[in-house]
């Protein structure tokens, strides 16, 4: 899921939340960038990892795990396991979608197919936003306010980069996260555009990305709020693979 769909689905679960699980709810994809993987903070066996070093050595930090472990309860209902079918955003691709996606950042089936899903799931991020409109504000000022430095050099230590290294890439990501007003729909052109610098490197083709996102409002519209509800209802935080 998208970054306000997955602290909707946080305070939800939890509606005190500091910052660090608000920071942690969003930062497996931090994977966006290259500072860490997509398997880093998705499958169990990273995310097992990662909350040990957590506890033993930073454990003022811990409640980033709350973050990471509703991250990964969301995602595995968006991706592996929905009502009996292959999760719920997987499952809500069509050819047409497909199709619209990879003309619009020219790419093969197999990658435009991946990709369909995150637009399923940004046509739910817009959605739940139109509902909470206060989810954009409640991310920047938890960005804002966020003592950066005790994080940078955390991650840093765990993955082996330096610390300068990451503090780049958590700006380049933070500022991709606010920098739209994704309760517009016009936003959703700009910020694929820039997504596609982060996922592919390359430029993109507007006038696609804007029909992949309209279809995907439309296929999502009378199924997002089940999703939801059943995300809402889930308590049970065992860590799982999630993509
Ligand atoms: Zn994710």
């Amino acid at each position: 899921m998208v970054f306000h769909t997955h602290v909707y689905h946080a305070r939800k679960l939890n509606p005190n939340l500091d910052k660090l699980t608000v920071i942690g709810s969003i930062l497996p994809d931090f994977a966006l960038t290259s500072a860490i993987s997509w398997d880093d903070l998705h499958k169990k066996s990273g995310i097992v990892k990662f909350s040990s070093f957590v506890q033993e050595t930073n454990p003022e930090q811990r409640s980033l795990l709350t973050g990471i472990q509703y991250h990964n309860s969301l995602d595995f209902l968006s991706h592996i396991a929905y009502q009996g079918t292959h999760g719920y955003a997987y499952n809500s691709i069509t050819e047409e979608l497909v199709s619209l996606v990879s003309k619009a950042f020219a790419l093969d089936e197999q990658r435009a197919r991946v990709t369909s899903h995150n637009f399923i799931e940004s046509a739910v991020e817009y959605y739940v936003l139109q509902e909470q409109r206060e989810l954009s504000f409640i991310v920047e000022r938890t960005i804002a306010a966020m003592d950066m430095p005790p994080l940078t050099a955390m991650l840093a230590t765990y993955y082996k980069k330096p610390e300068k290294e990451i503090a780049t890439h958590f700006i380049n990501f933070f500022s991709l996260i606010t920098k739209y007003d994704l309760a517009k729909s016009d936003s959703w052109v700009p910020f694929w555009n820039d997504l596609s610098q982060f996922l592919f490197q390359r430029e993109s083709n507007k006038n696609f990305i804007k029909k992949a996102f309209q279809l995907s409002l439309s296929l999502t519209k009378d199924t997002y709020k089940d999703f939801l509800t059943t995300a809402v209802s889930i308590t049970d935080t065992e860590i799982v693979d999630s993509n």
